[in-house]
Order: C-alpha cells, then sequence, then structure tokens
C-alpha cells in the first residue's frame, strides 16, 4: 500500500478499508492545527490508487466501505472524483460507500447534479472539520470560511442527499466565549441535517499558531470546565435529531447521546463531572496528550 506523510482517520471510520487518495491538506492555515504542516498536498497517482486497489482486492475482496485518507480528497474535482469512484468498483464488487474527509470549500466547485451522481458511484459519508458555525471562532481559528458558507454549502450536500458529518471543537472561541460559540453553532447546525456531530476539545500544541498566539497573550485558552459547560450548551440548543459522539480522547469526560431523546441524560452526567472534579486534575490530564485525537 502506498502510504506516505501521515495517514490519519477518524476513530468511526475504524472499520473502513483505508485507501490513499491524497496525503497532506490543501489548506494549512488553520491555527489549531499542526497535522500536515511540513507535507505538500498531493493526489495520488491513479496508477498508485489502482495498485492499492488491487492489493485491497487480494485480502478484502468483499470491502463494502472504504476511506480515502488524505486531508480532504473531496478537493479532487468532479471528473477525478468520478474516475476513482468507478475505478473502486471495477476491483471491489461489493464496495457500497467511499467515505473521506472534506472542506467547506471543497464543496464549493461542485453542483448539486454532480453531487448527487457521486452519491450514486458509492461517495458518500463526508467528515467535515467545520469546527464551529459561530464566525468569530471560525475567524480566530482562519478556517477560510463563514457561517454563511457553511449554510450554502452543506445545504447542496442535503439536496443531493449526500451523508456528512460534522466536528464541533470546544474550547476553540477563548477564553469566555464558550456560551456564544455554543449558541451560534447549534442554531446554525440545527439548520442543516449532519448524520452525527463528533466532538474535540482544543489542545494546544506547540508547533501551532494558536500556541504562539497565547504565548504572546493574543488568546487565552477556555478552562476545562467552561468547555464542559459549552458542551452542555450545544448539547441544549441543537434543535435536530442527530447523533452525539464527544468520546475521543480530547474530551476530558467522554459522552455519546441521540439527540434530543438522550439530552438531559447526557447533560446531567456533565453537570456531575463538573461538580465533582477540580480543574488541575482536567488540565493535568490535557498536558498528558501527545496527538489531536481529532479528525
Ligand atoms: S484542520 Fe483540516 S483543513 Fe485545517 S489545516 Fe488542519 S487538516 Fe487542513
Amino acid at each position: 500500500m502506498h502510504f506516505t506523510g501521515r495517514t490519519w482517520r477518524p476513530p468511526y471510520e475504524a472499520h473502513s478499508v483505508i485507501i490513499q487518495a491524497t496525503s497532506g491538506c490543501t489548506y494549512r492555515k488553520c491555527r489549531f492545527c499542526s497535522l500536515y504542516k511540513n507535507e505538500c498536498f498531493r493526489m495520488s497517482p491513479m496508477e498508485e490508487f489502482e495498485e492499492d486497489l488491487a492489493e485491497i482486492k487480494t485480502y478484502q475482496p468483499y470491502a463494502r466501505r472504504i476511506f480515502w485518507t488524505g486531508a480532504n480528497p473531496f478537493a479532487m474535482n468532479y471528473e477525478n472524483l468520478k474516475l476513482r469512484a468507478l475505478t473502486v468498483r471495477d476491483y471491489l464488487i461489493k464496495c457500497q460507500t467511499m467515505a473521506m474527509f472534506a472542506s467547506i470549500r471543497d464543496i464549493k466547485n461542485k453542483e448539486v447534479w454532480q453531487l448527487r451522481k457521486l452519491k450514486a458511484m458509492g461517495i458518500n459519508g463526508l467528515s467535515i472539520g467545520v469546527e464551529s458555525g459561530d464566525d468569530e471562532t471560525l475567524t480566530l481559528a482562519n478556517k477560510g470560511y463563514t457561517s454563511a458558507d457553511i449554510i450554502e454549502q452543506c445545504r447542496k450536500l442535503d439536496e443531493a442527499n449526500m451523508e456528512y458529518y460534522f466536528v464541533y471543537m470546544t474550547g476553540l472561541a477563548g477564553k469566555g466565549a464558550g456560551y456564544r460559540n455554543a449558541i451560534h453553532s447549534a442554531e446554525l447546525f440545527s439548520q442543516l441535517n449532519p448524520y452525527f456531530i463528533s466532538v474535540d476539545s482544543l489542545t494546544l500544541f506547540p508547533d501551532t499558531e494558536l500556541y504562539q498566539m497565547s504565548q504572546r497573550g493574543e488568546f487565552v485558552p477556555a478552562d476545562e470546565k467552561e468547555r464542559i459547560c459549552e458542551l452542555q450548551v450545544f448539547i441544549n440548543h441543537l434543535n435536530i435529531r442527530t447523533h452525539l459522539f464527544a468520546n475521543t480522547v480530547s474530551n476530558y469526560a467522554p459522552v455519546t447521546a441521540y439527540l434530543p431523546y438522550d439530552r438531559e441524560k447526557v447533560t446531567n452526567e456533565l453537570q456531575y463531572v463538573i461538580e465533582h472534579t477540580d480543574e488541575q486534575t482536567m488540565r493535568d490530564y490535557r498536558a498528558s496528550l501527545k496527538s489531536l485525537g481529532t479528525s
């Protein structure tokens, strides 16, 4: 298999067969992220992609879901995605779904009819690290798009009936701003139909711009308890039926919920953690984290 550089897949794709479609990220400007900092974006040549498919076929001929690695393989244009999706089907006859990371920017150059066609070819299940639906937070994180862009592009996915998952990041808005971020994000996400929402919590790693900003006093990270309160507010204001997975390593108190049914139960669980754990214990936990544990 041709895996080069950093290979990253979300925890919920653990049962998918993985193949490298791209490596690196087309953007590399999010201030909290250093994942692909030293890696140029590269599309795997078709020969490489096909060699890997042939290899997968030898040991997983009936693979039903494959995950294309790289920060945003959906950055490929329609024709390229189509060619690869059809090629996957040449090798893996039972493959039903090809999932991958995508950015809001990657949807912009695709029409709804193209999204529909790609879905029909098996491309479905886009993991979108929007992180927030609050414009101030999006600007602070330098995500490169606005809340209006999120609405406009994800409505196209909804129209094409293409499944997508959001990532929300607590703590990203900084100290004192978690409440605003949670309300605005929940309101925005509630206008869309993410199949589920995965929640991470900001961990400042030294090789990120946000860390440098914090050293200069330009960014003050939120306390750990504030982040858990932020998650409570986010859950309380989400007004759609969706699954929520706040159980990656970056969450001090891992919880999962099917909303709105589990709303009260989960916010009570989080309240218990707030009342029975001291801030320093939580900070020590975060300081011990060695990787993002996010997507
Ligand atoms: S968060 Fe995603 S889009 Fe932003 S720089 Fe990192 S990999 Fe690229």
